[in-house]
């Protein structure tokens, strides 16, 4: 441990490195759409601490070169409306990603709004299939704020593999994610919440410690392990000041490392956002392309029924309209490149 007390694992310099990778792909992004991509940012009703988070996303935009596109929905309207404004977004193709600002007025179901997100453009990971994806350690998209606080550590170079790790907080975005995050990365888990019996136990267990309860001061210096590396995921205002639920002061002196708060886990969680909806980009991109080929496929089935193999020499284009041989096989080329393996200048992110 550093004299004189933890390292503080900074997010904004990483933020900085993510976004700059994230200009890169915008740029390319541009050259071959002739406009940048597009980030819809749904907010129903004016919740101030939302349209502080709002606005920071959206600066986050202008930075990269995304579009970032507000869709202002009023705070009495209804679940109906909310959810058709959603999927007017899912079918407009030149909106990339899609984030709804939570929290929602409270007669409308979140259940709704989250189901209505084409998974495609669900760049905060709160669609099921998105979850289910994670849970199943495939790679889909991320909540950000349970990326950031597993890519905090990564980044910095803390060892995960192996080690113990206790998450406080079980929620859908943050604690759960970023448990099967850390599990994935081979670290040993363990979850706790507001029923768990002798917290201080499993606080002093761990070797990594994510704190993700929205309770400034849960966790105190007396609480640790020595050596311990903290993520502190908390947001809170206590006296005008934002603190984590961390104490800070007392915790610095006995672990290893920690993330400050402001400064640690917020800025990288709004880099990230902006890193998966350049993914969402480029992977639409190749999803276009794969459902040209299969119409083309379809047209070559079509005009040679009994060869299944022939060569495939005409393709409808999005209008019914046909295309020449040789865009087919430029179509043909690409589709066979994994989504996956996209061309991105941001694909260290994973
Ligand atoms: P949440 O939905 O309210 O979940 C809080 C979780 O903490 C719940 O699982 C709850 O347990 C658990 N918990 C609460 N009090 C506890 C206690 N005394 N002991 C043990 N567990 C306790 O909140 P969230 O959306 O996950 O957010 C968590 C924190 O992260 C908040 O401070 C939020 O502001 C912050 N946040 C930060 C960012 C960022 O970018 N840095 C982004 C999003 C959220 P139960 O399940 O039993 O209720």
């Amino acid at each position: 441990m550093p004299r004189g007390g933890a390292r503080l694992l900074q997010g904004g310099p990483i933020a900085a490195e993510i976004r700059g990778a994230v200009s890169e792909d915008v740029a390319t992004y541009r050259e071959r759409h002739g406009r940048p991509p597009v980030l819809a940012v749904v907010i129903c009703g004016r919740d101030a601490p939302s349209m502080v988070y709002l606005h920071q996303i959206l600066r986050g935009c202008e930075k990269v070169g995304i579009e970032g596109r507000l869709v202002e929905i009023d705070g009495e309207a209804s679940e109906a409306a909310l959810v058709e404004a959603i999927r007017a977004l899912n079918v407009d193709p030149a909106v990339n990603g899609i984030i709804v600002q939570m929290p929602l007025p409270p007669t409308i179901r979140l259940r709704s709004v989250v189901d209505a997100i084409d998974p495609a453009k669900d760049i905060d990971g709160i669609h099921p299939l998105n979850a289910g994806l994670l849970r199943l350690g495939y790679d889909g998209f991320l909540p950000a704020t349970a990326h950031a606080a597993v890519e905090i550590l990564r980044r910095s170079g803390i060892e995960i593999e192996g080690k113990r790790a206790t998450v406080i907080g079980r929620s859908a975005v943050v604690g759960m994610p970023a448990a099967f995050l850390l599990v994935r990365e081979n670290a040993t888990v363990t979850v706790c919440h507001s029923r768990t019996r002798d917290l201080a136990r499993h606080v002093k267990d761990a070797e990594i410690l994510v704190v993700a309860a929205g309770h400034p001061g849960l966790v105190r210096g007396e609480m640790l392990r020595r050596g311990v590396v903290i993520v502190d995921v908390g947001i809170n205002v206590v006296d005008g000041a934002i603190v984590g639920d961390v104490d800070f002061e007392s915790a610095r002196r006995v672990a290893s490392a920690i993330t400050p708060v402001p400064g640690g886990v917020g800025p990288l969680t709004n880099a990230l956002l902006l890193a998966h909806l350049v993914r969402a980009a480029l992977g639409q991109e190749v999803q276009v392309e794969v459902a040209e080929v299969a119409e083309v496929v379809e047209v070559a089935a079509d005009a040679a029924p009994d060869a299944a193999d022939a060569p495939v020499v005409a393709a409808r284009g999005p209008a019914g309209s046909r295309k020449t041989a040789a865009s087919t096989v430029a179509v043909r080329r690409v589709a066979t490149a994994s989504p996956s393996a996209s061309r991105s200048a941001s694909r260290g992110v994973r």
